[in-house]
């Protein structure tokens, strides 16, 4: 199959838009205007059941939807759109509303940038001790784009991501100066939308003997959902299996972090084919997605996932929580909701896809996961863990927040039993005092 992109300027051309609604078009034409919108001709024919739309959850996923935007910012954009302004105007009005949809979560810019010999090193970032990601500058879009996506700003133009230019070389001399540091996660946008030979660029020198701490690999990626022909029929699919391939017997252990957010994604041949080849290379394929209103806050629906993932031979990971970003408010539900759902999902299934890990917030201070609801004493609470901490010290503590059913995010959450702070609180505020070094992880 050849890849083709459908964005704002050529999505009319597919057949299927002829039946949408006036509505609806008109929704695609001003959310998309704030908000990135790309699809691809395999998701519109194969993923999406075009008789479910508007609620077809892969529409969803893909399609800019009305609700996604506040009713006042909608209103601003339609005008502006149906009274034919310019496009730098449609551009300052859309600005001003994606300043106000929290375009900088979870501190990404600011706090986790590394040092080398006391100058940043763009491209990278460095939250967790054992873990760098890297952001490869010709790997920062997606095959599509998910209406959830916490990386929005990127895609709009928003944020203009820094690289170094002699990015590969900046990565291995990071990564061998770091003893601490055991993985590098390969991210994006999708790195898999690279062409094999510049992927190649960046990995082959983490296999030579010198960069010895370095023992996995990880690739985060939506291919396997979005475009499954990168691994099979792609011209180049044959040299990227090959690289895996060479990963494996240069004795790193290479993990794909494939993001699935419905069964939907994994029923076409294309993807058993593709995991097929994958796993023939010796890599591990792990699987994550946020819990998602309106896309699959089922638990059957997420049963139903991991039960297909595994039948493919992927082992899930991560349960998310939706971040507080762009959209949220389309896509979040309360805290309390998600710990259900979870609830329901693990005793939905078998032990062999209870691998799954969650629910867990990425936010400020860490991977926070909720444990739980409990009566202590007189009071009820969140049970909650890291499973990520900004400082290695706080990896699987607990701890309490006040029960609150309407908490959607950390920032929402009160410590539990009358106490000012949570036990975190005063590191964190040293750690990420600007001027101050970040933690010294050696
Ligand atoms: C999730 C995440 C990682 C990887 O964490 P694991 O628990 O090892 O999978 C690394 N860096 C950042 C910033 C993350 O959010
Ligand atoms: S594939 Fe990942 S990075 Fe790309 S739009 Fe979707 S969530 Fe964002």
């Amino acid at each position: 199959m050849n890849y083709k992109a459908y964005m704002l300027h050529n999505y009319k051309t597919l057949p299927q838009i002829a039946n949408l609604s006036e509505d609806l078009i008109e929704a695609i034409d001003v959310v998309g205007s704030v908000l990135p919108f790309k699809t691809n001709n395999y998701v519109v024919e194969n993923l999406i059941d075009w008789s479910r739309v508007p609620n077809d959850p892969i529409f969803t996923l893909t399609f800019p939807r009305k609700e996604m935007l506040r009713s006042h910012h909608y209103e601003k954009i339609k005008e502006a759109v149906k009274s034919g302004a310019s496009k730098s105007e449609i551009k300052i009005a859309a600005d001003e509303i994606r300043q106000k949809l929290n375009p900088h979560p979870a501190g990404q810019l600011d706090h986790n940038v590394p040092r080398m010999d006391g100058e940043k090193v763009f491209g990278m970032q460095h939250k967790y001790r054992e873990t760098v990601l890297f952001f490869p500058g010709q790997g920062q879009t997606c095959h599509a784009y998910c209406t959830f996506c916490f990386r929005w700003p990127q895609f709009v133009g928003m944020d203009e991501l820094k690289f170094a230019s002699r990015q590969a070389e900046h990565l291995t001399e990071y990564i061998s100066n770091n003893d601490s540091v055991t993985d590098v996660l390969f991210t994006g946008g999708d790195p898999l939308i690279m062409k094999t030979k510049i992927l190649e660029a960046y990995i082959r020198p983490l296999l030579e003997p010198g960069v010895k701490n370095l023992k996995h690999i990880r690739i985060g990626t939506k291919a396997l959902a979005y475009w499954p022909f990168r691994f099979i029929t792609d011209n180049d699919a044959d040299d990227l299996l090959k690289l895996f391939s060479d990963v494996k017997k240069a004795g790193k252990h290479l993990a794909f972090m494939a993001h699935f957010n419905h069964p939907a994604e994994l029923k076409h041949p294309a993807v058993k084919e593709a995991t097929e080849r994958i796993l023939e290379t010796g890599s591990v394929i792990r699987t994550q997605s946020p819990v998602l209103k309106h896309i699959n806050d089922s638990p059957q629906v997420w049963a139903e996932m991991l039960e297909k993932q595994v039948e493919l031979g992927c082992i899930p990971y991560y349960m998310f929580i939706a971040r507080n970003t762009g959209a949220d408010h389309y896509f979040s539900l309360p805290l309390v909701d998600v710990w259900k759902l979870f609830r329901e999902t693990y005793q939905a299934v078998s032990g062999i896809c209870r691998t799954v890990r969650g629910p867990s917030m990425s936010c400020l201070p860490g991977k926070m996961q909720i444990l739980g609801v409990n009566e202590i004493g007189d009071e009820k609470v969140f049970t909650l863990r890291f499973i990520q901490g900004r400082h290695p010290d706080w990896v699987a503590k607990s701890f309490f927040a006040k029960f609150d059913d309407k908490a959607i995010w950390y920032t929402d959450l009160k410590p539990a039993f009358g106490d000012e702070k949570f036990f975190f609180t005063d590191e964190l505020d040293k750690i990420l005092k600007p001027g101050e070094v970040e933690i010294d992880f050696e």
